[in-house]
């Protein structure tokens, strides 16, 4: 069976000690053992949060990398200095990359190679703006996201995949997809992967909702057959909300 993932950004949020007393509020509170945990720290702080680390439940991931090994590019991280500190998963595809640091989708396709390359999971996250979901072609728009950066991948290769389904009017906003919503999506895209992999690739498939859940809406968000989890930005910056979206499975 498919993992039930719940996952969070914190993206450019916390400082050192605010990030350690996060990351041990986590892994001390979690009592929930069939769920698999990931935090994405800022780069800055992954190494001590590893070091951190007590609680193997909890995975650590990267925001972001440079999909090269290493060479002279100012700035950047790279899949094999993620690699040298084991981490095990790493963001791809997220809105706010698409869209304030251009990254096209054959950017992306070059960095779920490099993750796969590796042997880090890529939580490739897709998502439509509002103006295509009141257009109604919100099914087609994911779909191609997936199809130009995942597709060209092996069927061994995409097994190791979690897509997250992150529509853009709903992160940040309060606004959250509702249950039917997210499930008609998440059902779209798991029909999109069987018609390319298989029902069984399909079935194996992690699909996250990302898009202001939290505890109140948790619950029902992952209730749906479709959904497997949550990619879960702000309140994932408190360990109450975090483990109680946890708790929701
Ligand atoms: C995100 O940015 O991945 C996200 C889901 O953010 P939020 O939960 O704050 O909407």
């Amino acid at each position: 069976m498919r993992k039930n993932i719940v996952a969070g950004n914190w993206k450019m949020n916390q400082n050192s000690n605010s990030a350690k007393e996060l990351f041990n509020g986590i892994q001390s509170g979690l009592n929930n053992g069939q769920v698999e945990v990931i935090v994405f720290p800022p780069s800055l702080y992954v190494q001590n949060i590893v070091e951190t680390r007590s609680n193997t439940q909890v995975k650590v991931g990267v925001q972001n990398f440079y999909p090269k090994d290493s060479g002279a590019f100012t700035g950047e991280i790279s899949t094999e200095q993620i690699n040298d500190l084991g981490i095990e998963y790493a963001l791809v595809g997220h809105s706010e990359r698409r869209e304030y640091f251009q990254e096209d989708e054959s950017f992306l396709k070059d960095k779920v190679d490099a993750l796969l390359s590796k042997g880090i999971t890529p939580v490739f996250c897709c998502g439509e703006p509002l103006d295509i979901r009141d257009s109604g072609s919100h099914v087609e728009f994911v779909s191609k996201q997936i199809e130009s950066s995942l597709f060209h991948l092996s069927e061994e290769e995409f097994r190791k995949v979690v897509v997250a389904y992150e529509p853009i009017w709903a992160i940040g906003t309060g606004v959250t997809a509702s249950s039917d919503q997210a499930q008609d999506m998440h059902k779209s895209i798991r029909g999109l992967i069987s018609n390319k992999y298989g029902s069984e690739v399909a079935d194996v498939t992690s699909i996250l909702y990302g898009g202001s859940c939290k505890p109140e809406n948790a619950h029902e968000l992952f209730s749906k057959p479709d959904v497997d989890g949550g990619l879960i930005g702000g309140a994932s910056l408190k360990p109450d909300s975090f483990l109680a979206i946890v708790d929701s499975f």
